[in-house]
């Protein structure tokens, strides 16, 4: 039997799965331990109201989109508000048809969830249990490795190499061969996420391939594609949606929070096989998605130009971030994302605590990279105050914490 979901729900506590994964459950609290899991920070720390009194914070710590969904979408969002006392009637079918269309799949193919951070508990109690491994990167969107630690699933956390590329090979040799589905041990998962957040930096498409091709068994790989829209086209990168390989061990997330501006509203996709889309979604409620959101990604998926224009101002904005870390001497791990990882030359808990004190608030520590920080791009005036409180930054180490 694979890991119940009562046990999931019982490992996890009501709380972590409350935020992670069902709406259903949101009246719980939301756990401290699943706030880490989620965003790396905990709950005190990472939460505007504990920090912002006067004056809204500069938000430069989850890699959202500054800008917001585009005036089709808040339209569409409007308009859908309206009818919030109907439970959703047509508005999934409408979504999964875009989607199936985008991607060229059957619709049967698609699971909608509550973002993608549900796909990926969705993912973790599918192919999870106690005696089942998850091999993933470090550092790595860590929410699917903290809910696999929660509920007693061993997680091998392999070190980005020194591209800050997922270390595939010693990735392989991390994988346990009696990983059959049906097996009651070996290894359950693996966890690709290209581009990689905290370092915003690529896997080549072709290493990934590779991987895949030596996997042994029937072990399922979730490729986690947040970012995608961020990468640049045409280099090492390809979405394994763009164009797929019909392996059916592959399963590709997408979010629509990132270059859609909809990380408020909740709402992500998982493309996988038929088989594998059915055993994701089993259990789940599958009503988790609102109208509203579920009519905002519709818009969001008509409305080509905002991405394109997302994807303009993003590369603005993050040339901008070069050009001014440059005239600090400041090294910046080359970033394909709305975020960057760079080296502050002094303490990151320093650095994040000056700029929480001016109510900037920045991404929390990665432990796998601790000499660094990252800084999610904000509007051009967001990271003006950025730099502001930067060069008030006190001498490493004449800082009162
Ligand atoms: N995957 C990655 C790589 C992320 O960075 C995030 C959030 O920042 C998520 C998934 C979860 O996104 P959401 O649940 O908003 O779709």
């Amino acid at each position: 039997m694979s890991l119940s979901r009562r046990n999931f729900f019982r490992n996890l506590g009501a709380g972590a799965i409350a935020g992670a994964a069902a709406p259903a459950l949101r009246a719980f609290p939301l756990s401290p331990a699943l706030e880490h899991a989620l965003w790396g920070n905990s709950a005190s720390a990472a939460w505007p109201e504990s920090v912002a009194t006067a004056a809204d914070p500069v938000l430069l710590y989850r890699n959202e989109n500054p800008y917001g969904p585009s005036e089709r979408v808040v339209a569409a969002m409007r308009e859908s508000a309206a009818g919030g006392n109907r439970y959703p009637r047509t508005e999934y079918d409408t979504l999964v048809d875009k989607l199936a269309a985008l991607h060229k799949v059957k619709r049967e193919q698609i699971v909608l969830g509550c973002g993608s951070g549900e796909i990926l508990c969705m993912a973790a109690m599918s192919f999870l249990k106690p005696g089942k491994k998850l091999v993933e990167a470090a550092p790595t969107f860590p929410a699917l490795g903290k809910l696999a630690q929660t509920a007693g699933i061993e997680v091998a956390d392999v070190p980005l190499n020194k591209r800050y590329e997922h270390d595939l090979p010693t990735m392989l040799s991390k994988v346990d061969s009696s990983g059959a589905a049906a097996s009651s041990s070996g290894t359950g998962l693996v966890y690709i996420v290209n581009p990689n957040n905290p370092t915003g930096t690529i896997t080549p498409r072709k290493d990934i391939e590779a991987f895949i091709a030596k996997l042994p068994g029937n072990i399922t790989v979730l490729i986690d594609e947040a970012y995608h829209h961020f990468a640049t086209p045409g280099g090492e990168y390809e979405s394994f949606l763009d164009r797929p390989t019909g392996d059916p061990r592959v399963i590709v997330a997408r979010t629509f929070s990132k270059i859609y501006g909809l990380a408020g509203m909740r709402i992500g996709y998982a493309v996988a096989s038929v088989e594998n889309a059915k055993r994701l979604a089993a259990g789940f409620p599958g009503w988790s998605v609102s109208v509203v959101s579920a009519r905002a990604a519709s818009a969001a998926l008509d409305d080509v130009e905002y991405v394109k224009l997302g994807l303009k101002r993003n590369t603005d904005d993050r040339n901008e971030f070069m050009a001014q870390a440059a005239a600090r001497k400041l090294f910046v791990i080359p970033s394909q994302t709305n975020f960057v990882m760079l080296d502050p030359q002094r303490k990151p808990d320093e650095v994040i605590a000056h700029l929480k004190k001016q109510n900037i608030l920045i991404g929390p520590k990665y432990p796998a990279l601790d000499k660094y920080i990252r800084v999610s791009l904000g509007k051009p005036d967001e990271m003006k105050i950025f730099w502001q409180a930067w060069d008030q930054m006190p001498a490493t180490g004449k800082m009162a914490m």
